[in-house]
């Protein structure tokens, strides 16, 4: 997947989507396996909105339950699994627990109910109560006081922005076009009135194109009504944000994920294993939409996480110097009121103006779903009638057909086959034994930085270890301790002099200080 320069493109496509997010890069994919020809544009890079910076579940939403969302929660268990099966290595299931306390509401009778639900869903018996010794024999430094016990049950979980990068990779694979880095200035129609295409810019290099397109989706999340503007409708939008914590599995040690109700406001809060570290999250609240450039935790959830971790898990002393890093993203909800954020639908918005199709919100579960509602809405439009086959797997390449004989574990194996796909081959092959160790305290091996860097379009250093790797948000410090190694594998293949590498590391050191970090605290 090489770097397309907007000016050697071919100006006429038959579809051409705004955004490398989820929602982008799952109608891209689809699309192209249906032989559209598609033109995917992202003003920054893949993945770098809310789609990087997701709770990484995949999962039917217990909580939706407790809510009446019957139809949204169904729908996502449906396509959990269906991606467990679909895509091993990159979406996972994940073991919860939901402690029951006393006083607890909702209570074990009600949270049993919904169990049953939910296993009713997946056509599975997945859950099991457990008496509080038992339970605190599998996750001793729960807060034992009051414990009357908890449910075991299965959702699953993805790295999010690997997932977008693994679509967008087969869609490339499979004839399309994915630039990031280039933004859409503006939506051109016709006389009539009707979508023609859009114009198009290179944020960095200013290389500017017109494309067009009879039909063109705007799938820019956040940023959805700037381009299609909610005039003469009842809706407007909510930017809602929601902020993580990450510690590290000594700090947090936990072997399962738990969900527990915070004490303040009786919401769900989850702990969650992940890549080696533990996430704790998530709040959810009114973000300002000036700030939906660069979304940051503040004070005040910090605070609120802080007071959820103690009250779950207070033998171990937790506190806000633990913290290895932090992040935020923002949830786009299109609302007629002002409902408490957690009581505004997650389901997805779609609009449809004379060609130009506006898709927003939903949920990352659910992202094969939403492409399929939005190619319906466009079958109209194109010269042919592509037909939409939801029953097929998500990616077209046979597992088994890679061949990996290089000493590394099945897990990690599968790992690499789940992120990169047919690609994996590559990379193992390309590499020296060395680099076939892991990055300490991480899952990722250090031979996927010199790939990531030399085949995934990364434009620069906080593309890498943000997105493509994890490494700014599970390492101490951003990974500042493996910076050394880092260049040693990456700069050579980017091909950047010296006084490059240091301006991408300051900057990168930059966006980990201004929005990664702790509020009020430099980095660990
Ligand atoms: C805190 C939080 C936790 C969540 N956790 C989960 C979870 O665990 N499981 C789950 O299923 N869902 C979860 N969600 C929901 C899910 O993450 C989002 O619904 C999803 O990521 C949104 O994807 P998107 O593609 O619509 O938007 P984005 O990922 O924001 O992508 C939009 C893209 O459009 C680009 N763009 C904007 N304007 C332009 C332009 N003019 N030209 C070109 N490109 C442009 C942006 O740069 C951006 O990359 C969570 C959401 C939040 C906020």
């Amino acid at each position: 997947m090489l770097q397309p320069k907007l000016s050697d493109l071919p100006k006429k496509w038959d579809m051409i989507i705004i955004g490398g997010g989820i929602l982008g890069a799952g109608i891209f994919h689809e699309a192209t396996k249906l032989g559209i020809k598609t033109l995917l544009l992202e003003q920054n890079d893949f993945a770098w909105g809310t789609s990087s910076r997701s709770s990484k579940l995949v999962h039917g939403g217990f909580r939706y339950l407790g809510q009446g969302r019957l139809g949204l929660t169904r729908t996502s268990v449906v396509h959990r699994q269906r991606l467990i099966k679909d895509a091993p290595g990159l979406v996972e299931p994940l073991g919860f627990f939901l402690p029951v306390y006393k006083n607890q509401h909702p209570g074990k009778w009600m949270l049993g109910l919904g169990m049953m639900a939910y296993d009713l869903m997946a056509l599975k018996k997945q859950h099991r109560f457990y008496g509080p010794q038992e339970l605190l024999k599998s996750e001793p430094y729960l807060c034992p006081e009051g414990l009357l016990g908890g449910f075991h049950f299965y959702d699953a979980q993805v790295d999010d922005s690997r997932l977008v990068l693994r679509l967008i990779q087969e869609g490339v694979a499979n004839g399309g076009t994915a630039a990031n880095y280039s933004k859409v200035k503006n939506i051109n129609r016709d006389r009539q009135g009707d979508v023609a295409g859009v114009d198009a810019e290179d944020v960095e290099t200013g290389d500017a194109m017109i494309f067009f397109a009879p039909v063109v989706i705007n799938a820019t999340g956040p940023w959805t009504d700037q381009l299609h503007p909610l005039d003469g409708t009842d809706f407007h939008v909510r930017f809602l944000r929601g902020s993580h914590l990450v510690f590290s599995s000594e700090t947090l040690p936990v072997s399962h994920a738990v969900s527990c109700l915070h004490p303040e406001d009786g919401r769900f809060v989850f702990t969650i294993p992940w890549e080696g570290v533990v996430l704790f999250g998530t709040t959810d609240l009114e973000h300002e939409k000036a700030m939906i450039d660069s979304p940051k935790i503040t004070e005040k959830e910090m605070s609120y996480l802080i007071e959820g971790v103690q009250a779950f898990f207070p033998s171990l002393s937790i506190t806000r110097r633990d913290c290895i890093s932090t992040f935020a993203g923002v949830r786009t909800v299109f609302s007629k009121s002002k409902k408490d954020p957690s009581a505004e639908s997650r389901e997805h918005f779609l609009r449809t103006d004379k060609g130009l199709i506006s898709v927003a919100g939903g949920k990352l579960t659910t992202f094969r779903k939403i492409a399929w509602d939005v190619l319906k809405l466009a079958q109209p439009h194109f010269s042919f009638y592509p037909r939409i086959d939801t029953r097929t797997t998500l990616f077209s390449n046979s597992f088994n057909a890679i061949s990996l004989n290089s000493g590394l574990s099945e897990n990690t194996v599968n790992r690499l086959k789940g992120r990169y796909g047919k690609g994996a081959e590559r990379l193992i092959h390309d590499t020296l034994p060395k680099d076939l160790d892991h990055i300490p305290g991480t899952p990722t091996i250090w031979a996927e930085l010199p790939y990531v860097a030399k085949y995934e379009q990364a434009r620069h250093l906080a593309d890498i270890l943000l997105r493509r790797l994890r490494m700014g948000v599970i390492l101490p410090g951003g990974g500042k301790n493996h910076m050394q190694r880092i260049r040693g594998l990456c700069q050579p293949v980017l091909g950047w002099d010296d006084a490059r590498w240091e301006q991408e590391k300051n900057n990168y050191m930059n966006i980990i200080q201004r929005n990664y970090a702790s509020p009020g605290k430099g980095l660990l």
